[in-house]
């Protein structure tokens, strides 16, 4: 049992470059995550949704501010694989079926043989591909591969998932069919997720908070708590989950300057 945060972000600043071409992509950002919490990062575009995500997994260093993820550096936490990563574009290695796809962190992880098949027919079954493992990539649609994906980002049980626009790419039907299917996997894992979107609804499905950003510079403009009972079928219909959107929206909006429209992309 555990209760330490899964991330904890302080005081971060991320500035590109110098003098008066500089770019203040994050400024001051402070954020505490919950172990199992699912967040949603959303605003307009450039405002470092993208940056601050990197920033967490380690793939790029703040410029001040300390991040830390289940009480150890990011950098400690990528060596020790406490985190899974999945993007809009699957990232599929085209010559390797779905299993071997779906192996590869395990046997970089140098798993035996036995343990790894046992870890993929699992992984498949939880995302609904057992009938397509040694089928490639490009015999699969969209929303398969990014299926593929998310369960090679859970291969190796990470106890954090970091997701920027998985399903950006996918038509409406699917990427709510995967919504749908993330929060059952997201339940069986117990992992916690930074999950970065353009769309309100999906952020509001799927987090217990929304994280709502404003650009120039990138900065937190409000944390919209969503409490609505998962355990509906009806999610999408019921009024809760409009009033929910709606706060998000405003939240969004609240602040802009008169006229000026918020740009999703
Ligand atoms: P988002 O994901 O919210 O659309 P990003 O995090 O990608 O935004 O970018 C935030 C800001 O930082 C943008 O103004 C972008 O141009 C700038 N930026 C991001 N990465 C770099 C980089 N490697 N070099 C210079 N500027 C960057
Ligand atoms: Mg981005």
């Amino acid at each position: 049992m555990t209760t330490r945060p899964a991330i904890e972000v302080t005081g971060v600043h991320r500035v590109f470059g110098r003098g008066p071409t500089a770019v203040t992509a994050l400024h001051d950002i402070n954020l505490s995550i919950a172990a199992g919490e699912f967040i949603s990062l959303i605003g307009p575009s450039g405002c470092g949704k993208s940056t601050l995500l990197r920033l967490i997994a380690d793939l790029d260093q703040p410029t001040d501010g300390t991040i830390t993820v289940f009480d150890h550096s990011a950098k400690e936490a990528r060596l020790a694989r406490e985190y899974g990563i999945a993007f809009q574009q699957a990232g599929l290695l085209p010559w390797r079926t779905v299993a071997q796809n779906v192996d590869l962190p395990l046997q970089l992880a140098h798993q035996g043989k036995r343990a790894r098949k046992e870890r993929i027919d699992h992984l498949l079954d939880m995302v609904g591909l057992t009938d397509f493992a040694n089928h490639y990539p490009d015999q699969l649609s969209g929303g398969m591969q990014q299926r593929v994906a998310i369960a090679r980002a859970l291969a190796e049980e990470p106890s954090l998932l970091l997701m920027d626009e998985p399903f950006g790419a996918l038509d409406e039907m699917t990427r709510e069919h995967l919504q749908t299917q993330l929060l059952r996997i997201c339940a069986e894992s117990r992992a916690a997720v930074v999950f970065v979107t353009h769309s309100i609804p999906e952020a509001v499905f799927l987090s217990n908070r929304v994280v709502v950003m404003s650009p120039r510079p990138g900065e937190i403009r409000r944390i919209v708590d969503i409490t609505l009972d998962r355990t509906s079928d009806d999610l999408r219909t019921n009024p809760a989950f409009f009033e929910s959107v709606a706060a998000v929206r405003d939240a969004l909006h609240n602040g802009a300057p008169a006229g000026a429209g918020v740009d999703l992309r």
